[in-house]
């Protein structure tokens, strides 16, 4: 199942040279937004893999909000938003983190987990793995347990699976 997954996923990413900036491939997952077949296959094998597992999704800003709704849905579980500074309106709790350039932060709602809950991080890439372990650090935080983090696409060479230390993590391809 998991190599089917990897193949659907590998068909419908693109490359895209030096972006944002010289020297980055963008793998840009829109292709897979746009094949009504392809995207429903990716939701529902993650769905499959978490079912009963976990008591609500916590998607990362942006892209990670697309795969985390439709799963959300598809597990009947709720969704909570890990948003860039500045973005939510209530009161949160926030992490700071470096990036290869300068730092970025992000934030999540106080009340957006209650203590115990079972968490399923999603987000689309991971790469460095600063934005995914800072999630989860977020989750923690909270009082809530990671029950899994889940990627579209892994980018290995950057070695961001080691920042997550030994939180359970999926890549559904990885380069
Ligand atoms: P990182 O914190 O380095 O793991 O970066 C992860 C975040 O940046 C994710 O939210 C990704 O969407 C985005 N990202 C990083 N590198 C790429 C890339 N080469 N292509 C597409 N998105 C990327």
């Amino acid at each position: 199942m998991s190599s089917e997954l990897s193949s659907v996923v590998e068909a419908h990413l693109a490359d895209v040279p030096d972006f944002p900036v010289e020297g980055v491939v963008f793998k840009d997952i829109t292709p897979l937004l746009q094949d009504p077949g392809a995207f429903r296959r990716v939701i529902e094998g993650i769905a499959d893999r978490y079912r009963g597992a976990v008591d609500v999704v916590a998607g990362i800003e942006s892209r990670g909000f697309i795969f985390g709704a439709a799963l959300a849905y598809e597990l009947g579980v709720g969704l909570a938003l890990i948003r860039k500074e500045g973005k939510l309106p209530r009161e949160t709790h926030s992490m700071s983190y470096d990036l290869e350039y300068g730092s970025a932060t992000i934030e999540v709602h106080r009340d957006a987990f209650t203590e115990g809950q079972r968490v399923l991080l999603i987000d689309d890439v991971l790469a460095t793995g600063g934005t995914a372990a800072s999630a989860a650090t977020l989750v923690e935080t909270c009082g809530a347990s990671v029950a899994g983090i889940s990627f579209i696409l892994e980018l290995s060479f950057l070695g961001g699976r080691a920042a997550l230390g030994d939180r359970p993590t999926w890549s559904l391809h990885t380069v």
